[in-house]
């Protein structure tokens, strides 16, 4: 009998739908399948592998209402949100869809011959998705792992499958060749465990958190099989005293409560220059309360619940533990809800301070100068992403080079630019995503040598 999955709808706790989840033997049949597929793929002119993907994102830009809102009662994810991701998805098929005909080698100069070089696609490659953005990772890994002629096997969240397997079907209209991108619902250690151990799998890139990322490391390592990691962070969001306060505090929520926390980018630490503590948080405590939190599929909504009971017990179990200065409100009801919360911190020992709690919840500290701001945002095993707040554009940038985090941004939040490299230091990952080198990530450079 088939497995089966319940999803639900976060904002009301009610079941949507059941998902099938695939078994090993469905996974084998379809990493098999990829396999074949990728004989004929790899060699489908660069010109027309690129036609395939503009396509592909052509349907999805005329889907994104669709799919926006199909993530709004997966995920809870607010109606903008859920149009950005989707637009995200065809953002990322379209900036790839130009890497299969500049997908270049080198010709080195070396003595008696000519030495060229050429990126050889790896073949089938692993995909595995979190819930918090079901869509823009697929993205990221799809668009470019194809565009370098893999193929690829993909395997969405438990709790969020809907998107995925929609975006498969709209890439099969497309054009892409039976078994070229498979979309497998199941659990990790089925589904996921199989992309791992199946010897035809040549890469795998996992999205997820540090505890699974470090055994698919170890996996992968019995095969020297390529991989790829996007795990936790605890960022920081540094404010001096010469920042424009009031930009700062208006911002900061959203670099938090954005998706209710569950960001891997969440500058869930907020470092306030001493001077400017008491002022900054005056300021912030209304841009909190008066965050909107509505149901996600309500235009106005600003922040949904949390992805399920499980989680909204996790977080719950922070918040018992610390006292919460200020917080927001939620639209309560039977969904997953916590208020947007915000916690004075003075122990940078405190799990609340450490720990991702992946959640809507806000540690606040204040600092004495630019060296306890950079210790202070260094003294974490993650490194991600992070902000920096300040009139001075030259400590802007001397304090962005000396944060040891992948994604650094001065007077801003923004994170994720699809145009733009994407990875963590440290225990945040390994490897990067985006940018214009993400086709390179799925390619071996072969190097030939050409006797004269
Ligand atoms: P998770 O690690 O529990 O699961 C991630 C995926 O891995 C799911 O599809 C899951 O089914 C699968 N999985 C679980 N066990 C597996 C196993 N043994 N083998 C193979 N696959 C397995 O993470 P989550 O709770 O879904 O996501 C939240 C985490 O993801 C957070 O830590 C967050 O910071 C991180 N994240 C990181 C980034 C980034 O780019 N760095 C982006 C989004 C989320």
């Amino acid at each position: 009998m088939t497995d089966t999955f319940t999803v639900v709808d976060p904002a009301s706790g009610r079941p949507l739908t059941e998902v099938a989840l695939a078994s090993v033997e469905e996974t084998d049949r379809a990493i098999e399948a990829a396999q074949e597929a990728f004989a004929h793929w790899r060699s489908v002119a660069p010109g027309e592998r690129a036609a395939v993907l503009r396509r592909f994102g052509d349907l999805v830009d005329a889907h994104v209402e669709e799919l926006a809102e199909l993530e709004v009662r997966n995920a809870g994810h607010t109606l903008a949100n859920a149009r950005w991701e989707a637009g995200n998805v065809r953002d990322c098929l379209h900036y790839y869809a130009g890497a299969p005909e500049r997908l270049f080698g080198r010709q080195i100069p070396v003595a008696g011959g000519t030495d060229l070089t050429f990126h050889e696609p790896l073949g089938v490659v692993g995909i595995i998705v979190p819930w918090n953005f079901p869509m823009p990772i697929l993205g990221w890994g799809v668009a470019p792992a194809l565009a370098a002629g893999n193929t690829v096997v993909l395997k969405p969240a438990e709790l969020t499958p809907l998107t995925a397997v929609r975006i498969a079907e709209l890439g099969r209209e497309a054009g892409l060749p039976e078994g070229v991108f498979t979309v497998l619902p199941g659990k990790g250690s089925v589904v996921g465990e199989r992309f791992v151990t199946h010897p035809l799998v040549r890469k795998v890139t996992f999205t997820g958190s540090t505890e699974v990322g470090k055994r698919i490391m170890a996996g992968c390592a019995e095969q020297v099989k390529r991989v790829t990691l996007e795990l936790g962070g605890k960022s920081s969001n540094i404010v001096f005293a010469d920042a424009d306060l009031a930009a700062a505090a208006a911002s900061a929520p959203y670099a938090v409560f954005d998706n209710a926390g569950q960001d891997c980018c969440a500058r869930s630490r907020i470092l306030v220059e001493r001077s400017a503590h008491d002022e900054f948080l005056s300021l912030l405590e209304p841009a909190v309360s008066g965050l909107k939190v509505l149901d996600p599929a309500d235009p106005d909504s600003e922040m949904g619940p949390l992805i399920s009971a499980e989680q909204r017990r996790r977080v719950q179990g922070y918040l018992d533990d610390v006292e919460v200065a200020f917080a927001g409100t939620t639209p309560g009801g039977d969904g997953f809800w916590v208020p947007p919360s915000v916690v004075l911190a003075d122990d940078p020992a405190a799990p609340i301070w450490r720990e991702e709690v992946f959640g809507p919840v806000v540690a606040v500290m204040p600092f004495d100068d630019e060296a306890h701001a950079v210790e202070l945002a260094n003294d974490t095993e993650y490194g991600l992403s992070g902000s920096i707040f300040t009139s001075d554009l030259g400590r802007g940038l001397r304090v962005a080079r000396a944060v040891e985090a992948g994604n650094l941004s001065v007077n801003s939040h923004a994170a994720v630019r699809y145009w733009t490299p994407f990875g963590g230091y440290k225990q945040s990952g390994l490897g990067r995503e985006l940018g214009p080198d993400a086709p390179q990530a799925f390619t071996e450079e072969k190097n030939v040598f050409i006797a004269h």
